[in-house]
């Protein structure tokens, strides 16, 4: 069985404050994009799992979350067979997309068809938050509200179709450590989460871009001014806006017209300021995809 698993992209990301637990309170809009790591998954008669993927610097063992996935289903149910995982990476690792959570994603959705054990999304949404607080957001996808730690979601309309320039620097950020390094008492503001929500409903794309805001920004952006020259250059280049996603350090620009992001793609490949230029454009969970290749 052939799966895609999607990155997302944070339209706008806000940070409550901090639970007794440790964990963070967030208020989130979510967008998943057009790229995606290809995994294979494949019944084995041996037990046990197995996992190989294209990239050495990811772990092909337990700690991959794909495998934490498939080991959360295939234990709960008793599955007597193995699992082989395939996974080749596309999406940028510890790149604020979410590429972890996806593969995971895309393994539970995947293994809950192969093995047949039944589960519905909802059920495997509220399995998967045990991997990771993404994770749920990556079963649903699309556009969406994410609240609690990430896993209390509303889903939303579909944004007006748009094109999306990403470019990852060279440089990487920790979920952890940027969480860590955050000040919330310092952040001097927070975007209008419920403002978006209105011009998502309203599909008024000027207003959702007018509106993002990501509250680790300004913190990851003084560490690394990178961030700060591919957001200038896509705008430059004529993005609508450009902005960190999630906790850095990928930057992502909005565009109306894709030739226009081409041009601000091409300039940025020339800039050598990012390590990877990708040009796509969001995911619009009723367009037809799905999770089979
Ligand atoms: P998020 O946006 O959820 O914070 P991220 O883009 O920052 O995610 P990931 O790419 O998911 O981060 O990877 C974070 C860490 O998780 C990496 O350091 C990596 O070693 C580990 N990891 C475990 N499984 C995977 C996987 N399937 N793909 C990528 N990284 C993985």
């Amino acid at each position: 069985m052939r799966l895609r698993a999607y990155a997302k992209i944070n339209l706008g990301l806000d940070i409550l404050g901090k639970r007794p637990d440790g964990y963070h309170e967030v208020k989130m809009i979510m967008q998943t994009i057009q790229m995606y790591d290809l995994l294979e998954i494949k019944k084995k008669k041996i037990p046990g799992i197995g996992l190989i993927s294209n990239v050495p610097y990811v772990p092909a063992d337990e700690r991959n979350l794909a495998y934490k996935a498939a080991k959360l289903l295939m234990d709960e149910f008793k599955v007597q067979e193995g699992l082989s995982i395939k996974l080749e990476k596309f999406i940028p690792v510890a790149a604020g997309m979410a590429g972890g959570s996806s593969d995971a994603a895309a393994v539970m959705v995947g293994v809950n068809r192969l093995f047949q054990l039944g589960l519905t999304d909802q059920e495997l949404m509220e399995r998967s938050v045990q991997i990771g607080a993404d994770v749920p957001y990556c079963i649903l996808r699309g556009t969406a509200l994410a609240e609690g730690i990430g896993e209390r979601l509303t889903p939303l309309p579909a944004l007006p179709k748009c094109c999306v320039l990403i470019g990852k620097p060279s440089v990487s950020v920790s979920t952890k450590t940027a969480y860590e390094s955050l000040d919330l008492a310092a952040v001097p503001v927070h975007p209008d989460i419920d403002g978006m929500i209105r011009d998502i409903q309203a599909g008024d794309l000027d207003g959702v871009v007018s509106r993002m805001g990501n509250v680790f920004e300004p913190g990851i952006q003084k560490r690394h001014p990178v961030i700060g020259d591919i957001s200038r250059l896509m705008e430059e280049h004529g993005a609508m806006k450009a902005m960190m996603s999630g906790s850095g350090p990928t930057v992502f620009g909005i565009f109306k017209d894709g030739d226009q992001m081409e041009r601000a793609a091409a300039a940025l490949r020339d800039s050598h300021l990012a390590k990877v230029v990708f040009a796509t454009e969001i995911y619009n969970r009723n367009g037809g995809n799905t999770n089979d290749k």
